[in-house]
């Protein structure tokens, strides 16, 4: 087991690639903590974690909200005694084209994406500094990196949650707390089931390995950047998109 012990606090973890994320490490022996808008669906996710024999908590979470952030952080303390892996995954989008784009849906995603990164991140790294070790993996997305048309909002964001995961890397290496990204391609998840079929033909077209990610390919690779097995690694992006963006 790769986490046996470690106990993870995982962003909008109720459903889709959070999910993925905190079953695959409650599987290497992580009790998990979902923080979700959602609390409903994120106790159920935290029902199926206790049938795999780990602890849980679920928590109604809205990352935009600094002080409830810091509430959850505490309660998590006040159960576990300590916090070691963060992973911001909570995420939205309201996809326009710039011209169109109102200064409410910029807002939004600016919001949830990075502001809720920074919030979360501000929160735990105070435990993490007295532990004297700490892992944290943000979620961006290959369109922090590339951009795309529609998504000045949401690239913005990614992209600032990069640059956010260097700055943290920076300042956090002295005390044994690691901060890497992961940039996932197109994911299948509830997110991307509404785009048009014309736009997911155009995209698999795009995608060297010819099909859409799971989950699971999220995770995995999540799971690596929580575990010993990355802990010469931080401050870096890992591309997740079967070959859709290459350096
Ligand atoms: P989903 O929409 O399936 O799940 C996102 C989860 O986050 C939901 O449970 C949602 O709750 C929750 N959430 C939304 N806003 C907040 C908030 N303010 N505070 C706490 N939780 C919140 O998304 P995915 O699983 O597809 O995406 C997960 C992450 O991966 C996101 O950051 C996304 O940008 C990123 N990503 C996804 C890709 C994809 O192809 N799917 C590609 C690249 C990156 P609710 O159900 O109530 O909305």
């Amino acid at each position: 087991m790769k986490l046996k012990d470690k106990v993870a606090l995982i962003t909008g973890g109720a459903r889709g690639i959070g999910k993925s994320i905190a079953l695959m490490f409650a599987k290497e022996g992580a009790d998990i903590v979902i923080g979700d808008v959602n609390l409903e669906e994120a106790e159920k996710t935290c029902k199926e974690i206790e049938a795999l024999g780990r602890k849980t908590l679920a928590l109604q979470l809205d990352v935009t909200d600094l002080a409830k952030v810091e509430e959850v952080v505490n309660k998590i303390l006040d159960k576990f005694t300590k916090v070691d892996i963060l992973v911001n995954n909570a995420g939205i989008t309201k996809d326009n084209l710039l011209l169109r784009m109102n200064p409410d849906q910029w807002d939004a995603v600016l919001n949830v994406n990075l502001k809720g990164a920074f919030n979360c991140i501000k929160a735990v790294t105070k435990p993490m500094m007295k532990q004297r070790s700490g892992k944290i993996i943000n979620i961006a997305s290959i369109i922090g990196i590339i951009g795309n048309p529609g998504q000045a909002n949401y690239a913005a964001a990614k992209a600032g949650m990069i640059a956010l995961t260097k700055t943290v890397a920076k300042e956090f290496a002295s005390r044994n707390i690691t901060a890497n990204a992961v940039a996932p391609g197109f994911i299948q998840t509830e997110m991307t089931a509404k785009l048009p079929e014309d736009v997911k033909n155009q995209m698999k077209a795009a995608i060297p390995l010819a099909r859409f990610g799971g989950p699971d390919d999220v995770a995995n690779t999540c799971l690596f950047l929580a575990s010993e097995d990355s802990s010469y690694i931080t401050g870096q992006t890992i591309v997740v998109d079967g070959g859709m963006v290459m350096a």
